[in-house]
């Protein structure tokens, strides 16, 4: 039987939206961060705080100094530990009732597929198109949805690619947009709107896991941000009918790499 320590959970549950029903879901929910870059600290940490029950987090990286403006689960002290596991000492800290695992790895093509079958949901907090094709391709084909985001500059996105019921990442993107070849660490970003990104892909992952009838989750639809203006929109995806991946049988899809380029094309590139 789950515990339900109430008191800790007693702001949320108090909404008839998550109730004490929507919080045994959180309890019992598994959701893989990949990354714990600038969109995986955030969400992780309100995901902890949600009290989402397992918890994994995957990165083979180590806290740079230079990673502190953004990544808000570490502190100078961190420099040069491993992500996973600074992630996890930090999450254990924020809420011990829950399981964190922590692997200190890349995600590839061979570990995917055994790692995102223990989860129910996975965060993508990646920054560029060949993790973010691994994870789409992995995810459609054991049938996780993948909660999507990323950020380049003042430019956010954030979409749940689902493709029991809509389009998956390929429908969108079927191979890296043309063009595309900025280095991510070059490229910049802000880390207020990695803040938000990330804060919003812990949002829709809590809404899937909850499920009450009345959310309605970023499943076809791309949301975006222009952070200089604050002007966002929700641009509509359709399933792709000749997407390379959600198109084809599960047993034939094949997940691979591609050319490594930055992970967010502009509105023209989707347009
Ligand atoms: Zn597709």
């Amino acid at each position: 039987m789950t515990r339900m320590p109430t008191e800790r959970y007693s702001r949320q549950m108090i909404l008839p939206e998550i109730g004490a029903e929507g919080q045994a879901r959180l309890l019992a929910a598994r959701v893989l961060v990949v990354g714990a870059g600038g969109l995986g600290c955030p969400a992780l940490l309100y995901l902890a705080g949600a009290g989402v029950g397992t918890i994994g987090i995957i990165d083979h990286d180590r806290v740079d100094v230079s990673n502190l403006h953004r990544q808000i689960l570490f502190d100078a002290d961190d420099t040069g530990k491993s992500k996973a596991l600074a992630a996890r000492d930090r999450l254990h800290a924020l809420n011990p009732a829950i399981t964190v695992h922590a692997h200190d790895a890349e995600l590839t093509d061979e570990n995917a597929p055994g790692l995102f079958a223990s989860y129910d949901i996975i965060i993508d907090g990646t920054d560029n198109f060949p993790a973010k094709f691994l994870i789409n391709d992995v995810a459609v084909k054991l049938g996780k949805p993948v909660v999507y985001g990323a950020i380049q500059g003042f430019d956010g996105q954030v979409s749940v690619f689902d493709a029991a019921h809509g389009p998956c990442y390929r429908c969108l993107y079927p191979e890296s947009p043309r063009g595309q070849v900025q280095n991510c660490a070059e490229a910049g970003v802000i880390g207020a709107l990695a803040g938000i990104s990330g804060t919003m892909q812990a949002m829709e992952a809590i809404k899937l896991i909850a499920a009450h009838h009345s959310f309605t989750p970023l499943r076809g639809a791309l949301w975006m941000i222009d952070a200089k203006t604050m002007e966002t929109r929700a641009l509509s995806i359709r399933k792709n009918p000749d997407c390379p991946v959600c198109s084809r049988p599960a047993a034939e899809i094949v997940p691979r790499y591609a050319s490594p380029v930055c992970a967010l094309a502009t509105v023209r590139d989707i347009e």
